[in-house]
C-alpha cells in the first residue's frame, strides 16, 4: 500500500513537473475485470509510466528502443509474433499493459503481427502520423507511449480495422492452463 501511495505521489508531481502541452483528456477507467493487480481505489490518468530516454534504453533491448522509442519499424517478416498462432496475451514491451488478445490476431500477408482489435479501448492511443509522404494513423501504448505500429481500415469484420504492429513494440504470454487438461495442477502434491 505505502509503495502505492508513494508512486502516485511520484507520477503526480512528474505530472506538474512536465505537463507541456499533452492533452491527455478524461482518461477513464478501464473495466478490466481480469488484471486486478494495481487496481485499487485511485484510478486515474496519473497511472502514465514516464522514463527518460536514458532509462528507457537500459530497459530495452536496442530494438525494442529503436521501435518504442524512436517510431522505427522493424522489417516485414523478421519480426517474433508475425506467424505467431498461440493463445495468450500480448503485452506492452515498454511498460507491460496488456495490449492485446490473440483472438484478435489474424493471419496477413503483411509480415507483421496483426489484430483486428485492440484488448480494450483505452490502452491504444491513435494519432496523425505524416512522415515518409503519407498520411496515416500511429498506434502508440496510451500507458508509457511507446510507439507500437499503424492502424489501417482494411482489417477484417467485425472492425474492419488491422492494428499493424511491431513485434518489438509488444511480449507475448501464452496462456496459462488452457486447452491441455493434464492435472498440471500441484497443490496438494508435496506432502
Ligand atoms: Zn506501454
Amino acid at each position: 500500500m505505502k509503495v502505492l501511495m508513494s508512486l502516485t505521489l511520484a507520477v503526480a508531481s512528474l505530472w506538474t513537473a512536465g505537463c507541456g502541452s499533452s492533452p491527455v483528456t478524461n482518461v477513464t477507467v478501464a473495466s478490466s475485470e481480469t488484471d486486478s493487480t494495481l487496481t485499487t481505489t485511485n484510478q486515474t490518468m496519473s497511472e502514465k509510466v514516464v522514463k527518460t530516454d536514458e532509462e528507457w534504453k537500459k530497459l530495452l533491448t536496442p530494438e525494442q528502443y529503436r521501435v518504442l522509442r524512436q517510431k522505427g519499424t522493424e522489417r516485414a517478416f523478421t519480426g517474433e509474433y508475425w506467424n505467431t498462432k498461440d493463445r495468450g496475451t500480448y503485452r506492452c514491451a515498454g511498460c507491460g499493459e496488456v495490449l492485446f488478445q490473440s483472438d484478435t490476431k489474424y493471419d496477413t500477408d503483411c509480415g507483421w503481427p496483426s489484430f483486428h482489435a485492440p484488448a480494450s479501448t483505452n490502452v491504444i492511443s491513435e494519432t496523425e502520423d505524416r512522415s515518409h509522404f503519407m498520411v496515416r494513423t500511429e498506434v502508440l501504448c496510451s500507458k508509457c507511449g511507446g510507439h507500437l505500429g499503424h492502424l489501417f481500415d482494411d482489417g477484417p469484420q467485425p472492425t474492419g480495422l488491422r492494428y499493424c504492429i511491431n513485434s518489438a513494440s509488444i511480449k507475448f504470454e501464452p496462456k496459462k492452463d488452457e486447452g491441455k487438461a493434464d492435472g498440471a495442477k500441484k497443490e496438494s502434491g508435496s506432502k
